[in-house]
This record gives C-alpha cells, sequence and structure tokens, in this order.
C-alpha cells in the first residue's frame, strides 16, 4: 500500500505518543456502521488485512514524525482510506487500454481483439455447462475438438485438424510426436527467435529433437537437405520467418520442393507458418503471409500456425495436415497439457465459423478491420479529432497530424508497411517521455509510441475517436 501523505497543519499538533495511543483498534475500526457496509460486500479476512493496512500506514508516519491534520485519526476518515484501498485493489487487474502504438496485434496488449460472434461465444461457455466433450446426439462422451476440426478441414483443405494452447505449443508437440531423440533438418536461416521468449532451437531441444542446421544464414538449396538426410532424419521442417527478412544475396528452399523432397525419401514435412492466414491479405494491399490452404496443397504434412495472430481470433495453436500425422499428434500425452480450455474453443470455432459464413469478413474480425481500413478514412476521422483533442488538452500541448506507417505486429509481414495517420503530440516543456506517460494515466490508459523523441498517437486501430482523448478525472468505464 502506498504510503499516506499528511499534510502540516499548525491547528493540531499531538505529540506522537498522545497520538499514537488514539489510534483505533482493528476491532473498533471493524464494529463501525461503515466497515458494516463493506463486509456485506467483501469477506471479514479481506476487510481486516486493509484495515490494518491503513493502521500500520498511519502508524509509520507518526512514528516517522509526521503531522496530522485533525480529523485524521477519526473512524470515518480512517474508513474512507480503507474504502479508497479496497477500491484501489479492484484497478490494478487486467484493465482496458486503448491500443494508439501503431501496432495491430500488440503482443503485450493482447494481440487480436475478438469478433462480437466470439465474444457471445465465448459468454455461453462461460455462462452455462456446454457441450465440450459430450455427443448431445448420441448421448455419450464427444471429443473436445469436435467443433473445430470440420471447420478448419474446410478452410484449408487438409485431411484432418486439431488445436492446442498456442503456436509455441503445436511446434513443441509436432516435434516431440515425430523427432523424440532424432533429427529434424531445418536451414540456419530460419532458426528464429520470437518476441525473446520462444526459440525454434530451445523448443527443439526441450521436445527431445535433435537439431540439424542446414544451409547459411542467408543461402540455403534443396541440395543441403538432401546431404543431411540419414537413417536419423525424423522430419523436414520449415520455419515462416515471421519476423524478419534478409534481403540481398539469398536463396530459400521453397515449400514445394521441400514438400516433393519429403515424399520422395519418405520422410514427413512440417511448416510453422506463424501467422498463417485463411483469407487472401492482397486485397488488403498486404503480399507475403502465406494462406495456409496454399501451404497444404503444396504437399506439406503438418501446418502450424496461431490463433490470435492474423486470423483475429483468441490465443491458440492450430495444427492441420494428413490424417496420420494429425491423430498421432491426438495422441501424443503433451496433448492433454497443452489442451484449449472451453472458452478458447468457443471463441474460436465462432471466429472460424465467420470466415466460413461471413459475407464481410474485413469488416466482422476486428483485426482485418483495422488491417482493411481505407486511408482516408482515418484521414476523415483524424481530421475532425485534431481540433477536439487539441481543445481537450490545451494551450500548453501542440497537437498535429501526420502521415505514417503501421504495422501488424506480433511477427507477421515484418517489412509490410501499412499507410497510418499519427497525431503528434507535443508539450512547451514535457519531453515525449513524460506526455506518454501521462497518456498511461488516463482512464483507460492511451498507449501512444515515443519515435525520434516525439510521442505519436496512431490512429489505425483506433475506431472511436474518443477513444484518444485523455480523461484524467477518474474512472470512464468501457463499455
Ligand atoms: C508467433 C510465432 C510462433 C509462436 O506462436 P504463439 O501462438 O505466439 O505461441 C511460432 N512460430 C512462428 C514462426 C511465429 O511467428
Amino acid at each position: 500500500m502506498k504510503p499516506v501523505r499528511l499534510r502540516v497543519s499548525l491547528l493540531w499538533m499531538g505529540d506522537t505518543h498522545s497520538q499514537l495511543r488514539e489510534l483505533p483498534s482493528v476491532d473498533r475500526l471493524l464494529g463501525h456502521p461503515g466497515a458494516v457496509r463493506l463486509l456485506d460486500r467483501f469477506n471479514r479476512h479481506y476487510v481486516t488485512a486493509k484495515c490494518r493496512g491503513v493502521l500500520d500506514g498511519l502508524r509509520s508516519s507518526i512514528r516517522r514524525g509526521e503531522t496530522l491534520e485533525p480529523g485524521d485519526l477519526e473512524l470515518e476518515t480512517l474508513l474512507g482510506r480503507v474504502t479508497q484501498a479496497i477500491d484501489a485493489d479492484a484497478e490494478t487487474s487486467l484493465v482496458p487500454v486503448v491500443n494508439a502504438t501503431g501496432t495491430i496485434l500488440h503482443t503485450n496488449l493482447g494481440r487480436a481483439v475478438l469478433p462480437e460472434a466470439a465474444i457471445t461465444a465465448l459468454q455461453v461457455a462461460a455462462r452455462y455447462p456446454i457441450s465440450l466433450e459430450y455427443d448431445v446426439a448420441r448421448g455419450g462422451r464427444g471429443k473436445r475438438e469436435d467443433a473445430i476440426e470440420p471447420v478448419l478441414i474446410d478452410l484449408t483443405g487438409a485431411e484432418a485438424a486439431t488445436v492446442v494452447n498456442n503456436n509455441a505449443a503445436a511446434v513443441l508437440i509436432a516435434l516431440n510426436e515425430f523427432a523424440d531423440r532424432r533429427e529434424v533438418i531445418v536451414s540456419r536461416g530460419e532458426l528464429i527467435e520470437i518476441g525473446g521468449a520462444f526459440r525454434i532451437p530451445e523448443i527443439m531441444a526441450k521436445s527431445g529433437a535433435i537439431l540439424r542446421e542446414v544451409g547459411t544464414t542467408n543461402r540455403t538449396h534443396l541440395a543441403d537437405y538432401e546431404e543431411a538426410i540419414n537413417e536419423r532424419t525424423a522430419l523436414l521442417l520449415k520455419v515462416h520467418t515471421s519476423n524478419y527478412r534478409i534481403v540481398g544475396f539469398t536463396a530459400a528452399v521453397g515449400t514445394g520442393e521441400l514438400a516433393a523432397l519429403g515424399s520422395k525419401r519418405q520422410i514427413p514435412v512440417m511448416e510453422d507458418l506463424g501467422s498463417g492466414a485463411l483469407i487472401d491479405l492482397r486485397g488488403f494491399g498486404l503480399s507475403g503471409e502465406p494462406l495456409v490452404r496454399d501451404v497444404v496443397a503444396q504437399g506439406v504434412d503438418i501446418v502450424t500456425f496461431s490463433g490470435d495472430k492474423v486470423l483475429g481470433g483468441p490465443q491458440a495453436g492450430l495444427i492441420v495436415g494428413r490424417q496420420r500425422w494429425v491423430s498421432r499428434i491426438e495422441r501424443n500425452p503433451l496433448h492433454r497439457a497443452l489442451r484449449c480450455d472451453k472458452l478458447t474453443l468457443a471463441a474460436l470455432e465462432a471466429t472460424l465459423r465467420l470466415y466460413q459464413h461471413s459475407a464481410n469478413i474485413a469488416d466482422d474480425v476486428p483485426t482485418l478491420r483495422a488491417l482493411a481500413r481505407p486511408l482516408s478514412a482515418i484521414k476523415a476521422m483524424a481530421e475532425q479529432l485534431v481540433p477536439v483533442l487539441q481543445s481537450a488538452l490545451g494551450h500548453e500541448f501542440r497537437v498535429r497530424l501526420e502521415d505514417s506507417t503501421a504495422e501488424i505486429g506480433s511477427g507477421a509481414l515484418p517489412t509490410e508497411e501499412i499507410p497510418s495517420k499519427v497525431i503528434v503530440i507535443e508539450h512547451q516543456v514535457m519531453a515525449a517521455e513524460g506526455i506518454a506517460q501521462r497518456f498511461r494515466e488516463a482512464r483507460p490508459p492511451i498507449i501512444g509510441r515515443v519515435r525520434d523523441g516525439r510521442f505519436l498517437v496512431d490512429l489505425r486501430a483506433i475506431e472511436d475517436p474518443r477513444d484518444v482523448i485523455p480523461n484524467w478525472s477518474g474512472a470512464r468505464p468501457r463499455t
């Protein structure tokens, strides 16, 4: 708890001992009618702890010789502090924030914002018992992924599908199933690290697979894979280098070529797509993110991708491919350890079904909506917003509009820049970091970005312009 700040008062300056004696006991505080109201809502143990915290804080202040104000030791005042402490507790959990970073899928901000249909499905799954592993028609046990599998098969053209906690888990379980204590051949140019914590070589080590690197950082040829194949080879792995691109004198083996090699030598081929698109993003001016369907069609045996990257659903690891390989993954004991919970499955199914039936998928999935939004719409919103924001912030701030580029984030389409508009906010004395902090102190917090010493509010992912007008006067609940 924060130390209680006491202001100096000349009106009342009792000595330390008498002040300490005047401090009420926890029991007296709890017996007050104000505390009874708190005890209706919170358990006694919790309220007692909060009372003790306030009294301890005050006791330390008195001992330090800080001066009290009249009324500071009164029961009402003390209970007011207890209530404040309880209110502050309620605020410290996960709070909604405004994503003005210009990174549409920001891992630190929870990646994809879910489609409405997914939110509804999630609420139903949370509120009622559901047919998670129950076959309602037959009245017996069903499989947890039964609802998802046919939809994924339909959307990707694969023979079979399953789902685990996230894509890192999908890679882990696949490597463990196919290559435990055997070799996996992978190009040196694809040994990636994502977000610091996910490194392909480390996941491989944990899975039991032995890494067999081939080629060089910038060039790998089919012959490199061919020459590395031996009797210990269990898998050929291709990793979509989703968060960087090697440019210049480069060579990589295409998905189709690798799949053909695998089938000739009877070795399964897996591709970790990272993001993996279910629809062609070139319609939004974005190239470079492979379609899962295309990768499957090229003969790759196992394809893995994330549920909460460009797909725009909940966190999940989707695995599609040939029946015999997917079945093996489903029987691996790790499948139980890495399984998705009912809320995820409900949200994922609803999101995938949108891809099946929506007349306007780019409108129904917020991630795609943010990507597809024409620059002219952002510009129109921005031009109305700038004067409103300027007057809300006051003359000490200077607010103006600039062209900028946003990115998808979470490793998708790293070199792809999406045109956007930013509001540059400067202050007479405050530096960019200070302004950024002020905006984070708003309710809800507005998370912008600081670039080249300037604070920027990127509008690509902002749908309601009022979201970026900071509210510093207390909580404004977002509905
Ligand atoms: C993002 C990514 C992962 C990790 O996926 P999560 O769903 O975040 O676990 C793995 N591989 C690649 C290529 C990625 O881009």
